[in-house]
């Protein structure tokens, strides 16, 4: 009774657990449109033998959950919000083609269409994808003039799988891509990007492939290529290309890695890549589908990760990019602990002594031995590779 007591309980802030500081949290209604359908999980398909069929994964229900948390939740009162709006077609420029873009208009115009694998255009899509898009430049834009260090773009449909001319993985427009053009375009000398979605940040790491500017780090499941809207692997040797070699690292990390093996290497191998880079602005990619519970994952996250993760987050953004950090939302399919999840995350980045919000669902046993092996070995890899990471 007393553990299942404590499960259930919310701790009220105490005096010694809130903080003065807010998190300005970036976002719009008229995202929950994106209607994905129902079938067999992610495939719209109804096989015809089975009486219940499921919500797509990416479904409206996971972000009116993150929403309603950060508003009732106790977390709540370090929260400000702020109205999202639609990008305009220019600036999806930045990142994407001219033909891309064009290609998606006229699927919407026609009423939509399936764009590629579990990825739907449906009626009401494209004016989602828009909001997200604009939204995440919102939410940089208010870092840039100035305004507040700590910004979150809480958007779907997600974006880091979209490429500058292909659509993949549920996502259409690279929202966090976007922004990061905004920052460097704004004055901004480097961006440093890291993704702990559970899945490979391809299409971030495929707009920014040459350019040294922009560090992309993904952690991420050792999923591989999944088909011809996702031909990058994610794997080491995926390192850039011209002078953007040795700027995109992966971590594919090996499945059931958990909280202690990727704090090890947000800490032994992010944080150090991070130190020698030297950015300016901080991007921190985020899908609470790395949890131990999702269905599109396999790397058991559980609340403390989450939150270790944020934290980590927040001293590398105060040690090298003067407190600056956007935060973008990706994936996170489970309905109720990714809500979860976000809260613990956002408490990590904000500092907060002690937890707020008791895990509903975890423990979760891990072992890190694997991990932190694996973690061992990619970082030597990296630094045989990378000029820059050996650089004094
Ligand atoms: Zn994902």
């Amino acid at each position: 009774m007393e553990a299942a007591a404590e499960l259930r309980n919310l701790h009220p802030p105490s005096s010694s657990s809130t903080s003065t500081e807010v998190i300005h949290v970036f976002w719009h209604e008229g995202m929950l449109k994106h209607y994905t359908g129902n079938g067999v999980f992610d495939s719209g398909m109804d096989p015809g033998f089975l009486d219940v069929l499921e919500k797509h994964p990416e479904n409206s229900d996971r972000i009116r959950n993150m929403v309603s948390i950060l508003k009732r939740g106790p977390i709540s009162p370090m929260i400000s919000w702020h109205t999202g709006r639609p990008a305009l077609i220019p600036e999806l420029l930045s990142f994407h083609t001219q033909e891309y873009i064009n290609e998606l208009v006229e699927a919407d115009r026609k009423g939509g269409k399936p764009i590629c694998a579990g990825t739907f255009l449906n009626p009401g899509s494209w004016d989602s994808a828009l909001l997200a898009a604009g939204t995440t430049l919102s939410a940089m834009k208010y870092i840039i003039d100035g305004h507040g260090n700590l910004s979150y773009a809480l958007v779907r449909p997600p974006g880091h799988h979209a490429q500058p001319n292909q659509a993949d993985g549920y996502c259409f427009l690279n929202n966090a891509g976007l922004a990061v053009h905004l920052a460097l375009s704004s004055g901004y000398k480097k961006v440093a990007v890291i993704d702990i979605d559970v899945h490979y940040g391809n299409g971030t790491a495929e707009g920014f492939y040459g350019s040294d500017k922009v560090l992309t780090i993904s952690l991420h499941m050792n999923h591989g290529s999944w088909g011809p809207s996702h031909p990058q692997n994610g794997t080491v040797d995926e390192l850039g290309k011209e002078k953007g070699f040795g700027y995109n690292l992966n971590v594919p990390l090996p499945n059931g890695t958990g909280d202690k093996g990727y704090d090890y290497a947000m800490r032994n191998l992010v944080a150090p890549a991070i130190k020698k880079f030297e950015p300016d602005m901080m991007v921190l990619v985020v899908g609470q589908d790395s949890s131990a519970f999702d269905p599109n994952g396999r790397q058991c996250l559980t609340m403390d990760g989450y939150r270790n993760i944020g934290q980590t987050a927040r001293g590398l953004a105060n040690k090298h990019t003067g407190g600056r950090l956007l935060i973008v939302q990706e994936g996170g399919y489970h309905v109720t602990y990714s809500a979860y999840c976000l809260h613990a995350l956002l408490e990590g980045v904000l500092k907060v002594p002690v937890s707020l919000l008791a895990d509903p669902i975890a423990y979760y046993p891990e072992d890190e031995t694997f991990s932190v092996k694996v973690v061992e070995s990619i970082k030597g890899y990296h630094l045989n590779c990378v000029p820059f990471l050996r650089e004094a």
